[in-house]
């Protein structure tokens, strides 16, 4: 092996391809520095003469770092990133190049808006879009190019990204949450942030069992194949040891990210066979969010080198866990203090109190966006499943802070109960101080010590949605809360009423026990709690009154957003489940049947060979199984039919949008799961050798 491992020097590397604050000092004229970091920290417009040094600076660092192009980047509504590449050059009279890049060039970019998602908001004639520099995240560079994160809007000025409604909603907390601050008498602290730290999961298989498999190819899972003789039951995956090919794919995925900047910090194998972990140190939402669509694009190249396929889909087994994203949330000041974090003893610590209780009465009072931001067509195999936190929100406070809002509901909180010392019982371990909480895995939106960890999102999703739609929630109570404290005659006996009184009406959220037990969901439904099973269900709760009002209250979406949004998420249910119905089809009609065919003439021709001989052999397996073989071919080849049928027939109601997606999800996903019934038990029957796509086995045991 020498030679062959290379060492990497993580503090070399690091940010190495990145226009960061240091950099930028180094860079830039000290007055430029200033004007672009007020920007950057205080939220002030950007004058074009400081866009302009910035540009040059930028473009000088980045064709030092071996770029050529530059690519506005951007995150239109698909939930993947964009990227349209301009190169520097600038021909001369004397036919050279120059390169070149201007301030303009920097700040604004001019896509054409008619090839991406709009739900109806430009028409096609009017085309023009427009991507606008956001410097709060740093520009980079990435194969040959100087990559310059940008938001992504409408002629008009609507928002057609993910990026836009997330920084609009760092806002929209920023203000409410330093109102709050005030009142307890904060001096030094000028803005808030919310910060967030996205746990990935992911598959990976070879490379060419992945390309023999159409299904994975056009839909990201597999709409056919048996169960495996051995799935997760032994539970021998889940942080085991890292086989030595999976274990240098993360290691030069780390080395790439880290020379992005991205502090990719922890990595282990999860629990499905061949599916794995990465988690990065918490960032500042916006950033994160870049990162994590970042890390989810290097995570699939890198993998192409080593001739492995990364797997971002939600559920591409089925039976066998499926991928999520934890998606870690606090808030913090800008001098570093973490707003949710309780301290010793966070019974007579009042802020931490008021924010908590914000929490839980927004997540309460929008349970139902905040589903619908985990809700995708990938999704819908895991909420509610035996794997991922039911599709109920509800929140895990665990034993001491349930205690002391107890205390609260019947009068004033006066003790924190300690979580003291874990005695291992061995005398050369050490005594491990135990956190104030425990784990619960099985809670969608549980306290972890000092933040949220949001357990619902999907893996293949942009963590962009989730977070506006928690950053504006807590905004608006935050906002109701400061207009309450703010007009106090006595502060203290009204913090006190105010906590009382949403503990009182909110409780009902809260759920310390087993998120995944039947008797929670009719617990849930007790109490009230909304269930949306499926995401065409959640869909229109983007377009209710309350929470469009919410929305644009803040300034994070305007109603007209909000119904383009709607329907944009019921056009990709539609295509994603048409897709899937017509991969089924081609699968079913093209590799399928023409094998069992072939498998049955064999039989056919076993029975005709052996009698022909005379012998009286007994050839009733062949018999038997030809029967069978046959009979689950007439099956499918029906059900096949009725798949076609129901998927033509969805041309009829093109018109309406939310009775589409209904259609596709009772109809024709039904009738999907009838075709796969018949094809998984001919798999298990069919000789190995005719049967024409790799098994479960072949892709989850082979890397
Ligand atoms: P787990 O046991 O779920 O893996 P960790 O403590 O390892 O939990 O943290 C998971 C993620 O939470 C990491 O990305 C970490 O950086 C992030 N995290 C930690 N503190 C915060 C915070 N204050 N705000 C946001 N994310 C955080
Ligand atoms: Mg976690």
């Amino acid at each position: 092996m020498k030679g062959d491992l290379k060492m990497i020097k993580p503090s070399e590397i690091f940010g190495s391809k990145v226009f960061n604050d240091s950099i930028m000092r180094e860079r830039l004229p000290k007055a430029t520095y200033k004007a672009l970091r007020k920007t950057i920290d205080d939220g002030l417009p950007l004058d074009p003469a400081v866009a302009e040094v910035v540009a040059s600076a930028m473009k000088d660092w980045a064709i030092e770092n071996g770029a050529t192009h530059f690519t506005h980047w951007f995150q239109p509504m698909t939930g993947i990133t964009a990227e349209k590449h301009d190169s520097f050059i600038s021909p001369t009279s004397d036919g050279k190049v120059i390169l070149e890049f201007s301030g303009k060039e920097l700040i604004k970019g001019e896509p054409d808006a008619s090839s991406f998602p709009s739900g109806g908001l430009r028409a096609t004639f009017e085309a023009r879009g427009y991507t606008a520099w956001d410097c709060t995240s740093p520009a980079f560079v990435r194969d040959d190019s100087l990559y310059i994160p940008t938001a992504f809007c409408s002629y008009t000025g609507e928002a057609l990204d993910k990026k836009t409604p997330l920084l609009r909603s760092m806002e929209a907390i920023s203000k409410q949450a330093m109102r709050i601050l005030k009142i307890f008498g904060n001096t030094t602290a000028t803005k808030v942030i919310t910060t967030v730290g996205a746990e990935q999961e992911y598959f990976l298989i070879d490379k060419e069992t992945y390309t023999k498999r159409k299904d994975l190819i056009m839909t990201g899972r597999t709409l056919f194949g048996a169960k495996p003789s051995k799935g997760q039951e032994m539970e021998d995956h889940y942080f085991g040891t890292l086989k030595e090919r999976i274990s240098n794919y993360m290691k030069e995925l780390d080395e790439e990210l880290w020379k992005l900047g991205i502090s990719s910090k922890t990595k282990h194998n999860e629990v499905a066979p061949s599916q794995h972990e990465l988690a990065p140190v918490f960032s500042t939402t916006n950033i994160a969010t870049d990162h994590n669509q970042l890390t989810m694009d290097t995570m699939k190249k890198v993998a192409l080198r080593h001739g492995l396929v990364c797997l971002l889909h939600e559920k591409p087994f089925a039976g066998v866990n499926g991928s999520g994203k934890h998606n870690n949330w606090s808030m913090a000041t800008n001098d570093g203090q973490n707003l949710l974090e309780p301290g010793k003893s966070p019974h007579d610590n009042a802020q931490f109190l008021v924010f908590l209780c914000a929490v839980i009465k927004a997540v309460d009072e929008y349970a139902d966006l905040l589903r619908l931001s985990a809700a995708n067509p990938g999704n819908d195999h895991r909420l509610g499943a035996n794997e991922a936190p039911p599709a109920i929100i509800s929140i895990f406070l665990g034993e001491q802070l349930t205690d002391i809002l107890e205390q609260i509901e019947n009068g004033e909180a006066t003790s924190s109960k300690l979580s003291g010392v874990l005695k291992v019982g061995v005398s050369t371990l050490p005594s491990l101080p135990k956190d104030s909480t425990d784990r619960n895995r099985t809670s969608p939106f549980a306290f972890t010590g000092n933040k949220f960890e949001f357990r619902m999102v999907g893996s293949s999703q942009s963590i962009a949605g989730p977070n506006f739609i928690t950053n504006t929630i807590i905004a608006e109570i935050l906002s109701q809360f400061a207009d309450r404290l703010e007009n106090a005659k006595d502060l203290h006996s009204e913090i006190q009423s105010l906590l009382q009184e949403t503990v009182k009406n909110h409780k009902k959220v809260i759920f310390n026990g087993n998120g995944y037990s039947d008797e929670w969901v009719k617990e849930a439904e007790s109490r009230g709690l909304p269930n949306f099973r499926s995401t065409v269900a959640a869909i229109p709760v983007l377009v209710a009154e309350k929470n469009t009002s919410v929305l644009s209250k803040h300034g994070v979406l305007s109603k007209t957003e909000c119904e383009s949004r709607c329907e944009i998420l019921l056009e990709n249910y539609i295509k994603t489940i048409n897709i899937e119905a017509l991969t089924m089809l081609e699968i079913a009609n093209r590799q399928i049947i023409p094998s069992v065919i072939n498998y049955a003439t064999d039989l056919a021709a076993s029975i005709n060979t052996i009698q022909a001989t005379g012998v009286n052999a007994d050839t009733s397996v062949q018999a038997e199984l030809l029967v069978e073989v046959s009979s689950l071919l007439a099956s499918l080849k029906k059900n096949l039919k009725a798949l076609e049928e129901a998927n033509d027939k969805s041309s009829e109601m093109h018109d309406d949008s939310y009775k589409l997606g209904c259609y596709y999800r009772d109809v024709v996903f039904e009738k999907m799961s009838l075709v796969r019934d018949d094809a998984d038990k001919l798999e298990t029957i069919v000789d190995s050798d005719v049967w024409p796509l790799p098994t479960y086995g072949e892709m989850l045991f082979n890397v």
